[in-house]
């Protein structure tokens, strides 16, 4: 296999948080490609929502608008998965799942998480749906109508509260949720929210939309939505094959790649931004993300450029910096001992 095309950054994930790097750094004139194997995060659901100016816009929609515009600045859209990563002397090559290879100075992963719903008989069908994890990205949707919470681990009182705000018919499923205190009791009792003890066996469906649940005892409870706590696993294997350090998030509701606030991450050339270095990013933010690590890239290629031109200029090789061979008068930039460069006058 041959590497067929070099360019200054490898996006992998052509997200929100992928597609607003290639467009910042193709608005800086470098080259850019945004490989994508078509499966954004939040496919299943119908509109996006908490995005200024865009609300309600299908998910699939907004990614292909975010394509054109990287497209317009020169980026190479591949519909792929890449599957492999390699360290060369020059950056990063990557392969590709239908085989071709290709090459980056800089790597940036955008990949998202994927979701990990609970085990219960019929929930995967209506995520994004019927079953839903967001206040912000779903809730007003639901608001008014009888929400199931369903409780797996800690962040249940939370979202209890959350969706309380929106609607005064919330049932608390304890399911295999920790123990309540009898502080969350009371509060649950001030806030009239049902509890139901008991484990849910199954997503009940009316019509092809969620109905309700069914508890192993066959008792069943009828809902409009239920909510749940998937557990955000970053899709970040090709980040740990290169030993990028990866942490667990500190609410306990999953794990990411470690970036400083740039997206740079623990091995030098490599970035990632969204949903892979930050669970709870929501799309403004994965897009913001992704703006983020594309100019700090572009400053990281600065320098490696600069201290290039400045190696040929005192090497006397070349049009360093787009000035003249050193030596030369015409008036264009030249160095200074302290190594600033100090722009002379030239009248013609
Ligand atoms: C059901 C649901 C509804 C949501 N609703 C909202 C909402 O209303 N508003 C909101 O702001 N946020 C919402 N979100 C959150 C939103 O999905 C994320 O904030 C956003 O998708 C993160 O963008 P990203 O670019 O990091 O990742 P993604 O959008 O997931 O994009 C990652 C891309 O990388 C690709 N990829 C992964 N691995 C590879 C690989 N190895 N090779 C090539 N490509 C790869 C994937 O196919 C995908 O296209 C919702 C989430 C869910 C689950």
């Amino acid at each position: 296999m041959q590497d067929s095309s070099r360019y200054d950054v490898v996006i992998i994930g052509g997200g929100p948080a992928g597609l607003s790097a290639a467009v910042a750094l193709g608005r800086s004139l470098r080259t850019t490609a945004v490989i994508d194997s078509g499966s954004p995060r939040n496919a299943p659901a119908a509109g996006v929502h908490n995005f200024l100016s865009r609300d309600g816009v299908p998910p699939l929609e907004l990614v292909a608008a975010g394509r054109t515009e990287a497209a317009s600045y020169g980026s190479v859209l591949i519909d792929a998965e890449a599957v492999d990563i390699e360290k060369d002397p020059e950056g990063f090559t990557v392969t590709l799942g239908g085989g071709g290879r290709l090459s980056g100075r800089r790597l940036l992963v955008t990949t998202g998480l994927t979701d990990e719903l609970p085990d219960v008989q019929g929930l995967a069908a209506h995520w994004g749906s019927g079953v839903i994890h967001c206040p912000y990205c779903h809730g007003y949707e639901a608001r008014g109508r009888a929400i199931g919470v369903l409780a797996t681990g800690p962040m249940a009182m939370h979202q209890v509260q959350m969706f309380r705000q929106l609607s005064s018919e919330v049932t608390l499923f304890l399911h295999t949720g920790p123990e309540l205190t009898d502080d969350e009791w009371e509060l649950l009792a001030a806030l009239s929210v049902r509890v139901v003890s008991g484990k849910v066996e199954a997503v009940e469906e009316t019509d092809g939309s969620l109905s309700g649940v069914r508890l192993e005892s066959g008792d069943g409870f009828p809902l409009d939505a239920l909510v749940v706590a998937p557990r955000f696993a970053a899709r970040s294997a090709l980040l740990e094959s290169l030993g990028v350090r990866i942490t667990e998030h500190p609410m306990g509701i999953g794990y990411s790649a470690e970036v400083d606030p740039q997206g740079r991450t623990s091995v030098p050339g490599v970035w990632a931004a969204g949903n892979v270095a930050d669970p709870v990013a929501q799309v403004m933010a994965s897009s913001a993300a992704g703006l983020m690590a594309g100019a700090a890239i572009n400053g990281d290629l600065l320098a490696e450029d600069a201290a290039a031109a400045v190696e040929r200029h005192r090497a006397g090789a070349g049009q360093a910096l787009g000035g003249a061979p050193a030596g030369h008068d015409n008036g264009t930039t030249t160095g200074t001992p302290d190594g600033t460069a100090e722009l002379e006058s030239h009248a013609h």
